[in-house]
């Protein structure tokens, strides 16, 4: 089978709906439009991502010799029937030029090895990618054609992975629940994730842009703590953003008292 691979999109706005994997730095740009939280993904040895989840992110060791790789993303939290705030009511990106670098990687994702990449090219249900041989060839001989976008965002990735592991360390030593959590999540067949809030990064990671970070969260986190609420289904999401919004409000005014957050404790989701 050729191993080149067409991709076109038709803007459609499908894939801006739900969950929005971003970088650290795109995270904090849009403070003031996304909620943000931090999406913990376990994988086990022998996953096809396993290599590259363990570099970007974090492991895990466990008992009898077992180790679990662990993604730790920063991301636009929004229920899968949410569109992102940035999608305009003609499907297009209203922030297009400064959109972040996952969405101008879409459909690549430098969490995976390039090598399969080509499996990202299927469109899911309902989206209307065209992959027709009249869009443009975007793989070929195992590689993407155009890929500043690929490898400007798996810099970053390198880049803020250190960081990401510091936070990880705090959260395995003082939030034992994160660690049955993750365990529990990667023994199911198909893959579930953990969510812990912005809160407790900035509060681990001693960030010295917390109190500013935590004000732009507190007007976003309660819109969406009063668009979700009412609705069980949105239970889960619904919660989280009241408990976050708390958790920002605490740290905005402890960071308004005392310009450090060092000696801050980190609280479970
Ligand atoms: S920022 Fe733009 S491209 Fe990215 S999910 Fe939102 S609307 Fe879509
Ligand atoms: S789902 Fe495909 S066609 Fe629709 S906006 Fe996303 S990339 Fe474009």
């Amino acid at each position: 089978m050729s191993a080149t691979r067409h991709f076109q999109c038709t803007i459609c706005g499908q894939c801006c709906y739900g969950l929005l994997p971003l970088t650290c730095k795109d995270a904090f740009a849009n403070a003031a439009r996304f909620p943000l939280g931090f999406v913990w993904t376990a994988l086990r040895q022998g996953s096809k991502d396993y290599a590259m989840t363990a570099t970007l992110g974090t492991t895990l060791t466990l008992a009898h010799r077992k180790e679990l790789a662990v993604m730790i993303t920063p991301t636009a939290y929004l229920p899968k029937s949410f569109p992102c705030p940035a999608l305009g009511d003609d499907n297009r990106c209203s922030i297009h030029l400064n959109k972040p670098s996952r969405c101008r990687t879409m459909p690549f994702y430098p969490y995976r090895d390039e090598r399969y990449q080509a499996e990202l090219l299927k469109p899911r249900l309902g989206w209307a990618c065209d992959t027709s041989t009249a869009a443009p060839v975007v793989f070929k001989d195992h590689q993407i054609v155009l890929r500043d976008d690929f490898d400007q965002e798996r810099q970053a990735l390198l880049e803020q992975a250190p960081v990401l592991r510091r936070y990880a360390d705090y959260m395995f030593k003082y939030s034992p629940w994160l660690v049955g959590a993750l365990t529990q999540a990667s023994s199911q067949t198909k893959t579930r994730s953990v969510v812990t809030s912005l809160s407790s990064f900035l509060t681990a990671t001693r960030n010295a842009d917390a109190g500013r970070l935590a004000r732009l969260q507190l007007p976003v986190l309660n819109d969406y703590a009063t668009r979700t609420g009412g609705d069980a289904q949105l239970a889960e999401f619904h919660q989280n953003y009241r408990n976050w919004f708390q958790e920002m409000t605490y740290l905005s005014q402890r960071l308004d008292a005392s310009p450090t957050c060092a000696d801050a404790s980190v609280r479970s989701d």
